[in-house]
């Protein structure tokens, strides 16, 4: 009888939540964006929701849940309902390098989540005000280390991306600065343009209308090739002033782990015949985005590189002597 019973209970399971991935999306699907709105995390995210949402036919709502470098996001998805709903954008920081920074981290990016697909990369940029006496990366070295502790860098908060290169640039370049964290990219932004700070490490494709626009300067690039097109004349900070240096933030979709796996396979192939769209991914290009190999977007292959990240970082911060807890 008791086999009987959990025989039952398992197809009922099974029925059920391939039920339910037949009928998916049958409502609004949320994308948790764990940073202020207006900053590259967001602004790639919701480019991206827009293409995948016309796809599949439904909407895809962000929701900015911002806070503790994108720790306070991660965790509320962790906890969502797995039905195929509820998403979190994860990136690098608080998915590859939280577990090293936080002795006491509520979520396992590994164990609490299925990846769903990998966004393309986005390369940092090394950026300054527009009256900043820094006229290049050397200079910044150079000021840092005749006053330690004076040069102030504005981050998205602590964890985020633009905190953990700027602590890898301090430690590379043997230097000692003040760190800032926001609650994301875009306020950080916000006080570097209005010389409340003084230097920011962006992702290139948030900096760029700010370079452009002559509200900020480009000093360096974390990417190892130079970028002529978007930064013309900016160099890789790995070419003279710090060789082997490089940094890219990687980003993508994950689901409370449990979802079912057609949803995965669902929400994966939709991106993918999104990026069939060669005006769109050269539009992403000229922002300085780095377009991947389609593999490298797989749920498989996203998985293995979070797990593969999370052991990195562990090395990355115990040498950098990072931790926040
Ligand atoms: N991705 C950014 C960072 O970690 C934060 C943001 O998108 O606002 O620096």
């Amino acid at each position: 009888m008791k086999c009987l019973k959990t025989l039952l209970a398992a197809l009922c399971i099974t029925f059920s939540a391939g039920a339910l991935a037949q009928a998916w999306p049958a409502r609004n699907i949320t994308w948790i964006v764990p940073f202020a709105a207006g900053g590259p995390t967001d602004a790639m995210a919701r480019d991206i929701a827009d293409k995948v949402s016309k796809q599949m036919g439904q909407v895809i709502v962000i929701e900015n849940a911002a806070g503790a470098g994108g720790t306070i996001g991660a965790a509320k998805a962790a906890r969502a309902t797995p039905d195929g709903y509820t998403f979190l954008v994860g990136h690098m920081g608080y998915m590859g390098a939280g577990p090293a920074l936080y002795k006491k981290l509520s979520y396992d990016p590994v164990k609490d989540f299925d990846a769903v697909f990998r966004f393309p990369d986005t390369p940092l940029v090394l950026l300054v005000g527009k009256s900043s006496p820094y006229k290049s990366a050397a200079d910044l070295i150079a000021a840092a280390k005749a006053a330690p502790g004076k040069v102030n860098f504005s981050n998205a908060g602590l964890g985020s991306s633009s905190h953990l290169i700027a602590a890898l640039f301090e430690a590379k370049a043997g230097i000692d600065v003040t760190q800032v964290a926001y609650k994301g990219a875009a306020p950080a932004i916000n006080d570097l343009i209005a010389g409340q700070v003084d230097v920011m490490f962006d992702q290139s494709n948030t900096a760029l209308p700010q370079v452009q626009g002559g509200r900020l300067t480009a000093l360096a690039l974390t990417s190892t090739s130079p970028m002529p097109q978007q930064y013309p004349g900016v160099p890789p900070l790995a070419e003279k002033v710090l060789p082997g240096f490089e940094a890219a933030t990687w980003y993508g979709l994950y689901a409370p782990k449990g979802v079912p796996r057609e949803v995965v396979q669902k929400m994966h192939q939709a991106y993918l015949k999104a990026l069939g769209d060669k005006e769109w991914t050269r539009r992403m290009g000229s922002q300085g985005i780095l377009l991947l190999p389609d593999a490298s977007y797989a749920p498989e292959a996203f998985a293995k590189h979070t797990a593969s990240e999370v052991e990195r970082w562990r090395k990355v911060v115990t040498d950098a002597k990072i931790q926040l807890d």
